[in-house]
């Protein structure tokens, strides 16, 4: 099973719906590097990206190709297929060499009863007492709950076992890595589901290097973790205890991992996670894909004069389609519509108010999730307006590029990898992206 194409231990999934910051990205993982965290780059868009944005999946390769050999990056670099599944692959295959299975649609479908059975059958060590290094209490496990977890869950194991092998034939199993997406769903996995999840996927002989469960707490776009971060923290650290047992228990691949989606600017939970990956000496996923283009919107803001003004026209757009934009992402932002200043207000703001407004600077008295969350599922907007966006981009290219590399590294990696109160060896200031 292992000899797939193999992710480095730590890896840092960055989206671009509008493709141009994938220098200002890689030179965050480049300023991580030079510090002793090394995070492989992964750009990811998915299908819906793709759609929205109209660009096709050859246009990511080609981005990532570009910035690597600008930068001079000589570690290993991938481009995902994020989010797909059996109808929404083949236009993928070509030109990524990493796929997230979404199979959260078919969770909680039951798969065929005989099947259910069989799976129960095949694990007799998953009822009962189970004990597993590193957790404390063990997990007591009944046949029931087996049978249970497997009718939720078998059928989304058994779809992404048929698109792993539809990549596999086409591609060449040592060409990719897998992941498993089960994020974008109601109900958190907790630890023994996962535990019986994994022992499912091995069956389907997957070699799984990541996976993206959904953790508990509120996975809000562009903000802070909501929730219980203590609970968080106990299953985080339970989920890589039950990934290093399934490793050796279904000959897994070595290097699985968790995968954390809406990974970005989920800062109240990134210490916790960092003592958890030190104590477990455990890899990460962590993807992130619309931080990006808010650090776009804080760059053209902060250009002033035509930047801004589109900076502002966008929010007055948003803010006048606030619900027809925020109904699709229900479950994944969390609007206080009593929050949102006016159109008015904001057209009479100077830069800095835009910026401190979007900022994800918890301490900056004029930083607001409302604001920051619209403008986040409103990038349907800067797309319409087209070559104006793009040209707009590129005259403002080194303020963005500054925005969307400092984010990702001051915010994100160092907090991640380094912990924010560990002095690093050196103090680099991110400088421009070479142009
Ligand atoms: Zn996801």
């Amino acid at each position: 099973m292992n000899d797939c194409l193999l992710l480095g231990k730590f890896s840092f999934g960055m989206g671009d719906r509008f493709s141009h910051q994938g220098k200002a990205q890689l030179r965050a993982c480049q300023l991580a590097t030079e510090l002793g965290a090394e995070f492989i780059p992964v750009w990811n868009k998915s299908n819906r990206e793709h759609t929205f944005i109209g660009t096709e999946p050859a246009s990511l390769r080609a981005e990532a190709d570009a910035a690597v050999k600008a930068l001079g990056w000589t570690k290993s670099y991938h481009v995902d297929a994020d989010h797909i599944r059996l109808e929404t692959v083949d236009r993928f295959i070509a030109s990524s060499d990493f796929f997230t299975i979404d199979v959260a649609d078919s969770i909680g479908k039951p798969a065929a009863a005989a099947d259910v059975k069989a799976f129960v059958d095949r694990h007799p060590e998953l009822i009962g007492t189970v004990a597993i290094p590193h957790i404390a209490q063990p997990f007591t496990i009944s046949r029931a709950e087996v049978e249970r977890v497997a009718n939720k869950f078998l059928l989304a194991v058994q779809d992404a076992g048929k698109i792993y092998q539809r990549i596999a034939q086409a591609k060449g199993v040592a060409n990719f890595i897998t992941e498993v997406s089960m994020d974008e769903t109601d109900s958190p996995q907790t630890p023994p589901e996962l535990l019986i999840i994994l022992a499912a996927l091995a069956d389907e002989k997957i070699p799984l290097q990541t996976i993206a469960p959904k953790f508990t707490g509120r996975f809000n776009k562009g903000v802070d973790y909501v929730g219980d971060v203590k609970q968080f923290e106990k299953e985080f650290n339970d989920d890589l205890a039950v990934i290093a047992f399934a490793i050796q228990k279904y000959g897994l691949p070595p290097s699985l991992k968790l995968s954390v989606h809406s990974g970005s600017d989920k800062f109240s939970i990134y210490e916790p996670m960092r003592k958890a990956l030190k104590k477990f000496n455990a890899g990460v996923h962590i993807k992130t894909a619309g931080t990006t283009w808010l650090e776009e919107l804080i760059g053209l803001a902060e250009a002033g004069g035509d930047g801004l003004e589109i900076a502002k026209e966008i929010y007055a757009y948003a803010h006048e389609h606030v619900d027809e934009f925020c109904a699709p992402y229900a479950s994944v932002i969390d609007i206080n519509k009593a929050k949102l200043p006016d159109v008015t207000t904001v057209n009479g703001w100077s830069f800095k108010q835009f910026t401190d407004a979007l900022r994800h600077d918890q301490k900056n008295p004029g930083y607001n999730p409302s604001f920051r969350q619209l403008l986040h599922v409103s990038f349907k907007v800067a797309a319409k307006k087209g070559d104006r966006y793009y040209a707009a981009l590129k005259k403002h290219e080194a303020i963005i590029a500054k925005n969307v590399t400092e984010n990702l590294f001051e915010r994100h990696m160092k907090p991640l990898l380094l912990g924010s109160s560990e002095p690093v060896k050196t103090s680099p200031r991110p400088e421009l992206v070479p142009a």
